[in-house]
């Protein structure tokens, strides 16, 4: 394999702290290095010094997923693999689906029957994955995508896959970097519960490396109607507009609870409503439109906020999507104010009231 010169990415700007080898690809599709952007209005309603957002919807493909999957496919091609394949609520599948495309590898997605977003699905489609709809929710999908990619020479993209946790990390560093420290508080959805523990374990690298002192407190938000760490039991039918985040077994459960219980952190869930709101909040006070499950980690913060339980300090909100891939949830949350006019300058200032 040839190593052409990628002037960006993950892999060449973090190779340093990656399991690379002198045979791993240096693939990009341009991933990372997202924005840090404090927040204007949301800071002051939640008793923080500082709120900033990381704008992981910046990737590539829409999400946070390509921080880890452009790391698992590189290693898939490594590897000498041929096809990869993942059980998705969607962002996975169409960050595996980019990166397969991009690597000619064949790639195969399990997605969970009408639940997913359908900017996602569009991306999948769009990337020539093939798409497997199964008659089950996520946690189903993955346990038959574990044992498939068990049975036969294909390259299991999951969060189980330890380079996707790798790659994800690299968040943390970039984090510790802009600020120049680590923040009091990461604030972040819980789905699978691999980004948690991608971002715990880079805090604590960045620490070992002295780009900084503070270990944050890590605060896990699950949606209410998939909460299982919450609970302390598995879900069996999760349910939540937060289709990301709906799962009701998370693979990297125990990864959570180390990092939430190591960090002094908590892991709480927050309603549907509440989610929405932050959602609502992000795009009508920020000019943020991150999806759903994005906002998570933000109504998180407003409930504990309003239960008296931040006394300042500096928190990072990541924002892990997109909010064009789910246009669905967008037009049900508002009511569009659209006026008509004649196209003339008489019509358009009747509509406007000038
Ligand atoms: C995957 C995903 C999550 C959940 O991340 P986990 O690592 O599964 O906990 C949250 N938000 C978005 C947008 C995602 O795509």
């Amino acid at each position: 394999m040839s190593r052409p010169s990628v002037q960006r990415g993950v892999l060449h700007r973090w190779g340093s702290i990656l399991p690379l080898t002198e045979n791993t690809p240096l693939i990009s599709l341009g991933e990372g290095d997202t924005p840090l952007v404090r927040s204007a209005q949301i800071e002051a309603m939640t008793g923080l010094d500082e709120l900033w957002f990381k704008l992981e919807m910046c990737n590539p493909t829409g999400s946070f997923k390509d921080r880890g999957m452009v790391m698992a496919v590189a290693k898939a091609v490594e590897s000498g693999a041929k096809a990869i394949m993942c059980a998705s609520t969607g962002n996975t599948s169409a960050s595996a689906a980019a990166y397969a495309a991009r690597c000619g590898l064949e790639s195969f997605v399990l997605v969970p029957g009408g639940k997913v977003a359908a900017g996602k699905m569009a991306q999948a489609v769009a990337f020539g994955t093939r798409i497997i709809e199964v008659d089950g929710n996520f946690d189903e999908a993955l346990r038959a995508a574990r044992e498939i990619t068990d049975k036969h020479p294909i390259a299991l993209v999951n969060s189980v896959n330890s380079f996707r946790i790798q790659g994800q990390k690299t968040a943390a560093f970039e984090i510790c970097e802009t600020l120049g420290e680590a923040p009091d508080i990461l604030a972040i959805p819980v789905g699978n519960a691999g980004n948690i523990t991608a971002y715990w374990r880079g805090f604590g690298e960045c620490a070992e490396r002295e780009l900084a002192t503070l270990h944050p407190k890590m605060y896990g938000f699950q949606a209410a109607g998939a909460a299982p760490i919450v609970l302390g039991h598995p879900v069996e039918q999760p349910h939540t507009v937060a289709t990301a985040i709906r799962i009701g077994n998370p693979a990297s459960w125990q990864g959570a609870v180390g990092a939430r219980d190591e960090s002094g952190g908590l892991i709480d869930a927050v309603t549907d409503d509440e989610i929405l709101e932050a959602y609502r909040l992000l795009a009508s006070k920020e000019g943020l439109f991150c999806e759903p499950a994005s906002a998570a980690s933000v109504a998180g913060l407003l409930k504990l906020a309003r239960a008296g339980r931040i006394q300042g300090g500096r928190a990072v909100a990541i924002l892990t999507g997109n909010g064009l891939k789910d246009p669905d949830t967008a037009s049900r949350q508002y009511t569009p104010d659209i006026a008509k006019a004649a196209a003339t300058v008489e019509g358009v200032e009747r509509a406007l009231g000038l």
